[in-house]
């Protein structure tokens, strides 16, 4: 548990400090009890690349609902192979799984938020908590200029939900920066993005946006904007 106090340190200690600066103080300060909670975007694809050169043992992990895009399958495996790794998947339990779809049917999300977050309860949060065990901190690639759900998040946070420490190295980034970091240093990166999906989670879920979207615009399309998160990155 840390302060309010020491977090603001700590904000402060890394105002001017790059992403892998922030990386690889935390990585050797915490080593297997930090980890990247990776869902496969342009940003934890750069975060794992930058804690892989780091660290060859870095501890990154990925949770597969079962709904997810066949192109983000490929890209668990291609990034394996580029980086000569085994991301940790985590998936969801399957006897809660299979009350879940049998009470309310294998796609109720569209029918209300209380559905759609207990779909996301099922197939992520359960798994995430599971991936959480045995940590003191997770790393995660937001961006504050994501979403409207986002813009007031800080480099480090103390995440209540999870109890863990939470550090988001690309909190001040750019899109276009992350893209010039992934082309410069040949990243491997979800081929969906090339059609019209900034953001990508499950196939269902998702659909492609146009140019002057809001990045976030094709997750849960048909809910508000401020709905539009799946209980990972509450704020409270
Ligand atoms: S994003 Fe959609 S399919 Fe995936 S877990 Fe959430 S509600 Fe279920």
């Amino acid at each position: 548990m840390y302060t309010q106090e020491e977090i603001a340190a700590l904000n402060r200690q890394f105002e001017n400090s790059t992403p892998q600066q922030v990386l690889q103080y935390f990585m050797e300060k915490l080593g297997s009890r930090l980890a990247l909670s990776s869902s496969l975007s342009i940003e934890d694809q750069t975060l794992t690349d930058m804690m892989l050169k780091i660290d060859k043992q870095a501890h990154i992990f990925t949770l597969d609902t079962g709904r997810l895009f066949p192109e983000t399958y490929q890209l668990i495996d291609q990034t394996n192979e580029h980086y000569g790794v085994k991301l940790h998947v985590f998936c969801p339990q399957t006897e809660e799984l299979q009350r879940f779809v049998a009470t309310e049917g294998i796609n109720p999300f569209y029918e209300s938020i209380e559905k759609r977050h207990a779909c996301c309860q099922v197939r992520k949060l359960e798994p995430l908590s599971r991936a959480f065990r045995d940590l003191d901190a997770w790393v995660c690639g937001l961006r504050s200029s994501q979403s409207v759900t986002r813009s007031a998040m800080q480099l480090i946070e103390w995440d209540e939900q999870h109890g863990l420490l939470k550090i988001n190295p690309l909190i001040h980034w750019s899109e276009e920066q992350v893209w010039e970091y992934i082309k410069s240093n040949r990243v491997p990166y979800n081929r969906l993005q090339d059609k019209g999906f900034p953001s990508i989670g499950c196939e269902p879920c998702t659909r492609a946006v146009r140019r002057i979207d809001d990045i976030r615009a094709g997750r849960w399309w048909w809910e508000s904007p401020e709905h539009r998160e799946c209980g990972l990155h509450q704020r409270y």
